[in-house]
């Protein structure tokens, strides 16, 4: 059950493929039918298949606004009841204190992200906004190796597990990635880096 009256924070998590993006989609979709004024934000940098849309791997899709910026989320999140976030992994730690303040301003704040990077670490903002939320959802995907719970991603380098850091990887390289179980996923060791966020 909901807070009666006010906002709160959901987080939807899990790795690539596990259905985060559909699952905004209809989280946010639902409350549109019932009325409410909704928008969906993305960062900028994701625009693997469509620049104002959020796009599902399986096809599902819902107008989003593509943002630079934190400062640029919150100055266009006026004037709604909802708003979803997706990939919100991307987002510098700028993100969790705008999620709070919409949250206490009565906005009903839908995240949705990486639990883990590649490498299977916390990712960025995941952590933080983990811990804030009123209502958490973990996804699972099927594993690609092994058709069994995929829990992670596996990030591959011209077919081959990525190296976590220490190698260069050549321009022009496929890059990759999979769902997989715990079991399936495969490191290739080198010295840990924290990922910097890619949008201030
Ligand atoms: P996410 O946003 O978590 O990456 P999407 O919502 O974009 O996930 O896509 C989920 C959809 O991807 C599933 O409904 C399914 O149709 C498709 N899909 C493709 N590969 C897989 C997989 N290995 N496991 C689960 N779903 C997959
Ligand atoms: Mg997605
Ligand atoms: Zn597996």
């Amino acid at each position: 059950m909901p807070p009666q009256r006010g906002g709160w924070l959901e987080v939807i998590c899990g790795p690539m493929f596990s259905g985060k993006s559909e699952e905004m989609i209809r989280r946010l979709r639902r409350a549109e039918i019932a009325g409410q004024r909704v928008v969906i934000f993305k960062p900028r940098i994701d625009d693997r298949y469509d620049t104002t849309d959020v796009v599902s791997h399986a096809g599902a899709r819902m107008r989003a606004v593509s943002v630079e910026s934190v400062p640029e989320l919150v100055a266009r999140s006026a004037g709604h009841d909802v708003i979803g976030i997706d990939e919100v992994q991307f987002f510098d730690r700028a993100v969790v204190d705008a999620a709070l303040a919409l949250a206490d301003s009565g906005v009903r704040v839908v995240v949705s992200g990486l639990d883990q990077d590649f490498r299977r670490l916390p990712f960025g903002v995941m952590p933080d906004l983990l811990a804030h939320a009123e209502f958490v959802d973990k996804l699972q995907a099927v594993c690609h190796r092994c058709g069994g719970t995929a829990t992670t991603t596996q990030r591959l380098v011209d077919g081959r597990p990525a190296p976590y850091s220490g190698e260069t990887i050549v321009v022009g390289a496929l890059d990759s990635y999979e769902a997989r179980c715990r079991d399936c996923h495969e490191a290739r060791q080198g010295d840990l880096i924290v990922a910097e966020p890619l949008v201030a």
